[in-house]
């Protein structure tokens, strides 16, 4: 948010979305798109998700124009706004998918939402915009599965405690995680009651490389998308684990999100799906924002494999690729039982 002073959190600005846009446009990237405006959700419509009294502290705070809504989430003036709008950028994305006007839908909004629980906002997040959208969704008769697909650097706690018991919802995120410290999102996470095995959580290790996600996307996300076949795939799309962001700490570059747009699309052909809706999470570093959107862009459209600046040769640690093939080999353990 504009925060008056520089702050801590003072990454997720408004700067993330202009130069990414900016690069969007002048590579030409959007010419064959269909560019709306978003509109602002509506209460009904965040009270899916939300409880009355966090919709009514963003609102509070936002009118006050300052204040700290949960751990790293503070409040601005015109928050509220802004938070709801953000909500409605997803929202329009699944109402265009829907209507078939679009195979996919990309929301370019912040604040971003996949850390909001259903009662606390948190980690920059107010309303979790793709769980609302989701929800919504669901309320459609024809709309009886949903995919999630969580890309983050940070493990989408928020999204995955709202659907936690819903057996027509699954989560998949793939994300950092620190086994010395160790937190949510691990993979012995897979949901609850008539929900279990709907909860897939990937944590690998800090500074992962390509060839990790690669190996994560075949042996996890893939089959676990197919054999769910959901009507609609949901995004969670944060670019915050690229190696040159100032927040994430994980080794991967556009490919990787490129590889994420070419899977998604394929994914919705294979299992005859509607189409996919992503909406911006995190990725704070605005020179490579755009550069990573325009890679899973190019990825959705089928096209090649764009080459770009940030693609450069890293050094590889076989160390890293060999722990997280155990961890993909633990991931699948746990939940194949349930498929
Ligand atoms: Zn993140």
């Amino acid at each position: 948010m504009p925060f008056p002073k520089p702050h801590l959190e003072s990454f997720e600005n408004p700067l993330r979305t202009q130069m990414a846009e900016r690069y969007l446009e002048q590579h030409g990237i959007l010419e064959d798109t269909l560019r709306v405006k978003s509109p602002k959700a509506k209460v009904e419509d965040i009270r899916l998700v939300h409880s009355a009294y966090l919709i009514e502290s963003v609102e509070i705070m936002s009118d006050i124009g300052s204040g700290q809504l949960g751990e790293a989430s503070y409040a601005s003036p015109d928050l509220f706004r802004t938070a709801s709008l953000s909500v409605g950028g997803a929202i329009k994305g699944t109402e265009m998918v829907v209507s078939e006007e679009v195979k996919h839908a990309f929301s370019l909004m912040r604040p971003p939402g996949h850390h909001a629980t259903s009662s606390n906002s948190m980690g920059l997040c107010y309303f979790n915009n793709v769980a609302i959208a989701t929800h919504r969704l669901l309320k459609k008769n024809d709309i009886n599965r949903i995919s999630i697909i969580d890309f983050d650097d940070h493990f989408g706690n928020g999204t995955a405690e709202i659907f936690y018991t819903n057996p027509d919802v699954q989560v998949i995120s793939i994300h950092e995680y620190d086994y010395e410290n160790f937190g949510q999102g691990h993979y012995a996470e897979v949901g609850y009651g008539d929900a279990k095995g709907t909860n897939i959580n990937i944590p690998l290790i800090e500074t992962s490389p390509n060839a990790s996600y690669e190996t994560s996307i075949e042996r996890v996300i893939g089959p676990a998308v197919k054999r769910f076949r959901p009507d609609i795939i949901m995004v969670s799309a944060g670019y915050d684990a690229h190696y040159a962001d100032p927040v994430g700490n994980m080794d991967i570059d556009s490919q990787v999100y490129w590889r994420f747009g070419i899977l998604i699309n394929e994914l919705v052909d294979e299992i005859n799906a509607r189409g996919s809706v992503w909406a911006l999470e995190g990725g704070y570093n605005p020179f490579t924002l755009g550069p990573s959107i325009r890679a899973s862009l190019d990825g959705l459209r089928g096209k090649d494999l764009p080459k770009l600046d940030d693609q450069i040769e890293r050094e590889i640690y076989q160390h890293i690729i060999d722990a997280n093939k155990e961890v993909i080999e633990k991931v699948l353990e746990t939940i194949e039982p349930y498929w």
